[in-house]
């Protein structure tokens, strides 16, 4: 089923979205590194007061500085209170901004200016 889905259901559909998951970005307050969580919403978050709780200590992966951190939501899985230590939470676009410096940074780095790209660099971009 999921297979044929896949195969005929994907024109309108930008891609696989997760029902399951509640996803945060939190930015970290030492390096600046955001990173983003996924809460799964059956696993992961608790019933509290007919909303919901998660608790959880975030590290990013550059300076591995833990930020624990406690996230209420309302019953539509909505933000209403976050609680961290060493961090802040920030948007998805602050997010995705982030991603694209560093795909760019990375760009930079695998092909130093002072070199003239070659054919035969071609295969690797
Ligand atoms: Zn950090």
């Amino acid at each position: 089923m999921g297979f044929f889905k896949r195969l005929f259901g994907s024109e309108k559909n930008e891609g696989y979205v997760d029902k399951q998951g509640v996803y945060f970005y939190v930015r970290c307050n030492n390096c600046g590194t955001i990173v983003r969580l996924r809460a799964d919403k059956q696993y992961d978050l608790e019933n509290n007061d007919g909303g919901f709780v998660w608790h959880k200590t975030i590290v990013d992966s550059k300076c591995f500085r833990p930020m624990p951190a406690v996230v209420t939501l309302n019953s539509s899985y909505e933000l209403e209170n976050a609680d961290i230590q060493g961090g802040q939470f920030v948007s998805e676009a602050d997010y995705g901004r982030q991603q694209k410096e560093i795909a760019v940074q990375r760009e930079l780095a695998n092909r130093p200016a002072a070199e003239p790209t070659t054919p035969e660099d071609k295969d690797l971009s």
